[in-house]
């Protein structure tokens, strides 16, 4: 029996069912399990706490799947987790002009390291850890009975997989490799997504309740979207009456999908521009010239990759708002995002406050985001609430 002892005192996390165990909390292996095994966890007086997988490769030496003793972990427990997951999405499932969402979210769904979004007909699969890639052949057949689509493909290239030991793949696991863009419909708008080497698993579909939020201000509003990549907000802006959108990205490649995405809506002749460049040093350009906007977007990728570079992630953060503050009109809006877990919604309110008083301009919060509700943040496991927003009035 592969089994866990934890030093005296090292229980409580545990107890408090939070997923993860790190090295320093070992006091003794038993049974020489190899890495990826399931092991049981007990507590220095040898009682039984929790059942989970190991890696002694990666400082989160043991991430947990189970609490109950009698659970076996088997193609069974997984059926049960992913089906739990699945009537979790339901809402989104039934929705008749939604078919792209994140169907298992991690430690927040209890599946550490496994991610699988769906885009329209076909699945994206990401395993982010050793113990899960050993149940990967299993998870991929639970989903061809479950779900039965056309596809599964498989996104294993996240750079934290090196944490793991683990190498970068990216190829079809089940079914027929999309031939080119897979087409989806999110809130009735219709997107191409490159599922096969687009960003993250292809779409940013965290943010697709803010992008239908923000529909009540973009009417008649001239918009820049910084950070744009294949245009999701900016195809919304424009259905909902935008007078005119610049589109920024360092993608040339996305900025090419945001214009495919602009005809796909009928928004061909949209008065709208894409452009690619650096946004620091595009708003520092706007700024100098006197361009201005009435609303901005900034979605930028994730500054802060750990503690250590939290400070500097900020001074991104600060730097970014500061000079969309000073570029926008009296009196409009800035809807601003980090997807920095690392960065509390707390810490980037305090991050837009240096930049109001550094730039004299007034702001209010008029709105506050999160990421949607297929990414969902399990009370014992906060560090999965990573997007946050504010929308500012900015006089
Ligand atoms: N808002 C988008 C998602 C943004 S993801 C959506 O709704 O789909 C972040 C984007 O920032 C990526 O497309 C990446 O190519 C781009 N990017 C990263 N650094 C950049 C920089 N310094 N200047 C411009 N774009 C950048």
């Amino acid at each position: 029996m592969n089994q866990i002892v934890l030093k005296a005192g090292k229980q409580k996390p545990v107890l408090n069912r939070h997923p993860w165990i790190f090295s320093g909390a070992i006091q003794h292996v038993g049974g020489d399990p190899p890495n990826g095994a399931i092991v049981d966890v007990l507590d220095s007086h040898r009682r039984f706490l929790a059942r989970g997988y190991l890696n002694r490769a990666s400082q989160i030496s043991i991430r947990l799947l189970t609490w109950d003793e009698s659970e076996s972990i088997d193609s069974d427990f997984f059926r049960r987790r992913l089906r739990r997951a699945f009537d979790a999405r339901n809402e989104l499932e039934q929705s008749p002009h939604t078919n792209a969402y994140r169907l298992c979210f991690g430690e927040s769904d209890l599946l550490p390291g496994l991610i699988i979004d769906r885009y329209a007909q076909y699945l994206v699969l990401q395993v982010l850890t050793l113990g899960m890639e050993q149940w990967k052949q299993c998870i991929a057949d639970l989903l061809v009975e479950l779900l039965h689509p056309e596809g599964i493909f498989e996104r294993s290239d996240a750079p934290s997989r090196t944490k793991e030991g683990l190498p970068s793949t990216s190829a079809a696991l089940r079914g027929r490799e999309p031939t080119g863009l897979v087409e989806i419909e999110e809130n009735g708008h219709r997107f191409l997504v490159d599922i096969v080497k687009g960003q993250k698993t292809g779409f940013y579909l965290d943010q697709r309740e803010n992008r239908q939020k923000l529909c009540a201000h973009f009417h008649g509003a001239q918009i820049l979207n910084c950070f744009s990549y294949t245009g999701g907000f900016s195809v919304y802006a424009a259905r909902a009456g935008a007078r005119a959108i610049t589109n920024v990205d360092s993608s040339r490649n996305a900025l090419e999908i945001a214009s495919q995405n602009m005809a796909l809506n009928g928004l061909g002749e949209h008065p709208t521009d894409y452009v690619t460049g650096d946004v620091f040093e595009l708003l520092r350009d706007y700024w100098r010239s006197g361009r201005t906007f009435d609303l901005i977007i900034l979605d930028p990728p994730k500054f802060a990759m750990s503690r250590a570079t939290v400070p500097s992630a900020c001074r991104g953060y600060k730097d970014i708002n500061l000079l969309a503050m000073r570029v926008l009109n009296p009196g409009g809006l800035l809807a601003t995002f980090s997807c920095s877990s690392l960065v509390s919604a707390d810490l980037f309110q305090k991050v837009l406050f240096g930049a109001s008083v550094d730039a004299r301009r007034d702001a209010q919060i008029v709105e506050r985001f999160a990421q949607g509700p297929d990414h969902p943040v399990l009370l014992t496991f906060p560090e999965a609430a990573y997007l946050k927003g504010l929308l500012c009035r900015v006089y």
